[in-house]
C-alpha cells in the first residue's frame, strides 16, 4: 500500500511516498523556503533551485514531473492538518462537504490550517481519482476530558469563539504510545505513558491506556513547553502589561511569542538546541539558564500528568531534541525516583537510535517506570491511519437500532464483602433478572457513605464477583464528595475507596473501586461483524428520533462476547441528556428505558479509534 503523504506548511512542504505497512519510503521530497529567492527542493539523493515559486507550482509543474512513473502506485493521499477544530476528531475522508467544513477550521488556526487547505486543493486536482483523507494534529486529543480541555473563562464567551484546548501533534504522540506499548511487549490498553515529543516544536502528553487524557499545547500550538521560537506557559497579564507598555498591535505579539520567544529569545539568537548545548558548554550563560528552563518545563509536565493518571509507566523522549539530547533527558528524569523512574546514566549518554532500532532503554533495570528514547514517524502514522479510512471507502453497516438501558448507580460485591454488611453466610436475594443473561438486581440494598454525604438504597446487583465495585454517576460523584474514573468495567485499578453500610450497623471501608462507568455496548461476535467493530473500539452513537432531534454519544465502549446481547449502558445522566425515563434499580430492562415514542439508537459511525484508546 503506497500512500503519497503530504505535509504542507506556510513556507516549506514535505512530499513522501511512504509504504503504509512498514513505513519505508518509496520517494520523497522537501521544498524549502517556498515563495523567497533561497527556496529549493531537497530529493533524496540531490536538491536543485531554483525552485517552484508559489504552491500552485508546487501542484502544476513539480509534482506533475516527480509522480511521472509512480501516480500508478499510490493508492491514497494523506494530508496532514494541523487543526480539526471541533468537528474533525479522527482522520476523514475528503469530498467537496469535508473541504467546505475544513475551511471553517481556518480560523482557529491561521497560522497553520491555510496552507495545509492549498494543499489539499492543489493534491485533489493532481490525482483526483484516489481517496484523499485528511490527518490531523489535534485528534489524538479528542479524548482529552473537558476538566482538562476547559479554560477558566466566562462561559459564554468560550464556547462563542471556540476557547478550548484542543492539543497538537497528536499523531506523533499516538505513534510513540504504540510503539512504547510494543517495545514492552504489553497492551497499550495497560499502559500510562508520559509522551515528550521535543523537536522545533514541544509538547508532552500524558497517555492512559491509550488514549490521551491530557496534554500540553492548548487552543494553539503556542501553549505549554518552551520550544525553538515559541514561548510556551507565560502569565497572562504580563503579555498584556507589555502590550500596553509597548504599545503592541495584537499580531506584532502574535508573531513575538510564536516566532521571537523559546530558545531564541532566552538564548538572544539561537532557537537550534544543538547550538544551544554548544555555547552553554563554552559558557554562555543565557544558553545555561535556557536549558535549565527548557528542561525545568518539561519535568514539571511529567509530575502532572504522572498526578493526573494516578501513576506512571513509562516516560518517552521522541523528535530532534527528545532523541538525541542526553543532557535533556539527564536534567528532566534525574530525581524521577519518587515516581519509580530510576535513570541510568551510562545508557543515557550511549544512546543512540539507528535505522534498525527506533526505541531504546535508558533507565536503570530495576526502574519500575521505563525511561525510553523513540524515533517518531508522522509521515508513516499519517500513511497508515490515511490508508485505513482510505481503504474503508467508510463502510455504513446498516444502521439498526441498539436498545438502550440506564445503568442506575450500583454495587458488585464479593461474597466476603455481603457477608461483612449482612450476616455471615448471607447470600444475595434475586428481586429482578437483568438483561444480560445471568445478571439479577438484588433485594439487599447498600447506603454509599462518602466524604461530603452519603447516598441510601443503592443497589447490589449480582451475582458476587471476585472484585467489588461501585458505578456511579457525576451527579452521584459530586453528591458523595469523590472524584472516581471513567473506566471501564472492571479496570479498578487506581480508583477511589469509599465506605459501604450494610444492614445491623455492619460496615465496610472499601479502598479502591469507585468509578464512573464508560458508556458502552454489549454485543454479540456477530454483531460486532454486522456492525464493522470488534472488542473495545470506540465508536460514536446516534441517538435518533425519526429525524426530530438527536443526540450524539461519542466515546463509546465497544465490548463483544458470546455471552452479551446487543445493548448500549449509559449512566443516569446520560440517560437524562437523552430524555430517557430513569428509575432507581440497577440495570434497566429495555423497555423500561425506552424514551416515550419510541426511541432508536443507532451505531451510525465505524470506530473512531483502534482502540478505546487510540485514534
Ligand atoms: P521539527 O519539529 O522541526 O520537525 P525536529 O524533530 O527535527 O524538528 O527537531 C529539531 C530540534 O532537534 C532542533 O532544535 C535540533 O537542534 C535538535 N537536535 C537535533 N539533533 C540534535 C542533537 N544531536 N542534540 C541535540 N539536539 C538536537
Amino acid at each position: 500500500m503506497s500512500v503519497l503523504v503530504i505535509n504542507c506548511g506556510s513556507t516549506s512542504l514535505k512530499v513522501a511516498i511512504v509504504d503504509a505497512n512498514s513505513g519505508a519510503r518509496l520517494e520523497e521530497l522537501r521544498v524549502e523556503r517556498l515563495g523567497t529567492p533561497q527556496a529549493a527542493v531537497h530529493f533524496a539523493d540531490h536538491s536543485t533551485s531554483p525552485a517552484p515559486a508559489t504552491l500552485d507550482e508546487v501542484f502544476t509543474q513539480l509534482l506533475p514531473d516527480w509522480l511521472d512513473g509512480l501516480a500508478a502506485d499510490i493508492t491514497c493521499v494523506g494530508h496532514r492538518v494541523v487543526h480539526g477544530g471541533p468537528t474533525f476528531t479522527s482522520p476523514t475522508r475528503i469530498n467537496d462537504q469535508v473541504f467546505e467544513q475544513l475551511q471553517e477550521t481556518v480560523h482557529l488556526a491561521p497560522l497553520h490550517n491555510p496552507a495545509g487547505l492549498a494543499g489539499i486543493a492543489g493534491a485533489r486536482q493532481l490525482l483526483p481519482n484516489v481517496p484523499h483523507v485528511a490527518v490531523f494534529d489535534t485528534a489524538f486529543h479528542a479524548t482529552i476530558p473537558p476538566r482538562a480541555s476547559t479554560y477558566a473563562l466566562p462561559h459564554e464567551l468560550a464556547k462563542q469563539h471556540g476557547l478550548r484546548r484542543y492539543g497538537f501533534h497528536g499523531t506523533s504522540h499516538q505513534f510513540v504510545a504504540h510503539r512504547t506499548a510494543a517495545f514492552l511487549q504489553d497492551d497499550i490498553r495497560n499502559l500510562r505513558i508520559i509522551t515528550c515529543h521535543l523537536g522545533g516544536g514541544c509538547s508532552v502528553c500524558a497517555v492512559e491506556y491509550g488514549r490521551s487524557v491530557e496534554t500540553s499545547m492548548g487552543m494553539t500550538p503556542l501553549e505549554g513547553l518552551v520550544m525553538a521560537t515559541r514561548c510556551g506557559d507565560v502569565d497572562p497579564a504580563a503579555l498584556l502589561h507589555l502590550m500596553r507598555s509597548e504599545d503592541l498591535t495584537a499580531d506584532a505579539l502574535e508573531s513575538l511569542l510564536n516566532g521571537e520567544s523559546g530558545l531564541l529569545g532566552l538564548t538572544g539568537g539561537t532557537s537550534d538546541f544543538r547550538d544551544v548545548e554548544r555555547r552553554a558548554e563554552e559558557g554562555d550563560e543565557r544558553c545555561r539558564l535556557a536549558i535549565q528552563v527548557f528542561c525545568h518545563r518539561i519535568r514539571k509536565y511529567i509530575g502532572a500528568y504522572a498526578a493526573v493518571m494516578g501513576g506512571v509507566d513509562a516516560i518517552v523522549f521522541t523528535a530532534g531534541i527528545g532523541q538525541h539530547s542526553a543532557t535533556v533527558r539527564h536534567h528532566v528524569c534525574q530525581r524521577l525516583e519518587f515516581l519509580g523512574a530510576r535513570l541510568e546514566e551510562v545508557a543515557n549518554r550511549e544512546l543512540s537510535l539507528s535505522a534498525s532500532q527506533s526505541i531504546a532503554e535508558f533507565s536503570a533495570r530495576h526502574s519500575r517506570v521505563k525511561l525510553l528514547a523513540a524515533r517518531t514517524d508522522e509521515a508513516w502514522e499519517i500513511a497508515r491511519l490515511a490508508e485505513q479510512v482510505g481503504a474503508s471507502d467508510t463502510p455504513t453497516p446498516t444502521p439498526r437500532p441498539i436498545p438502550v438501558a440506564i445503568s442506575a448507580r450500583h454495587v458488585h460485591l464479593t461474597q466476603a464483602t455481603v457477608e461483612a454488611l449482612f450476616g455471615d453466610g448471607h447470600q444475595l436475594t434475586p428481586l429482578k433478572t437483568l438483561s444480560q443473561p445471568g445478571q439479577f438486581a438484588a433485594e439487599e440494598v447498600v447506603t454509599l457513605v462518602g466524604p461530603k454525604r452519603s447516598l441510601p438504597g443503592v443497589r447490589v446487583l449480582g451475582p458476587t464477583r471476585n472484585a467489588n465495585q461501585v458505578e456511579i454517576s457525576r451527579t452521584d460523584e459530586f453528591f458523595l464528595g469523590i472524584d472516581a474514573p471513567i473506566r471501564a468495567s472492571g479496570d479498578t485499578a487506581n480508583t477511589p475507596g469509599i465506605t459501604l453500610l450494610g444492614t445491623a450497623g455492619r460496615e465496610v471501608t472499601l479502598t479502591g473501586g469507585v468509578l464512573c462507568a464508560w458508556r458502552h455496548i454489549h454485543m454479540t461476535p456477530e454483531d460486532a461483524t454486522a456492525f464493522g467493530v470488534t472488542d473495545k473500539d470506540v465508536v460514536e452513537v446516534e441517538v435518533g428520533d425519526e429525524g426530530v432531534r438527536s443526540l450524539v454519544f461519542g466515546d463509546v465502549l465497544v465490548r463483544v462476547s458470546p455471552h452479551y446481547q446487543l445493548e448500549m449502558h449509559i449512566d443516569t445522566d446520560e440517560g437524562n441528556a437523552a430524555e430517557l425515563q430513569r428509575q432507581d434499580i440497577g440495570k434497566l430492562d429495555v423497555e423500561e428505558a425506552r424514551r416515550p415514542g419510541g426511541t432508536a439508537i443507532q451505531l451510525t459511525k465505524t470506530p473512531r479509534h483502534d482502540g478505546p484508546n487510540a485514534s
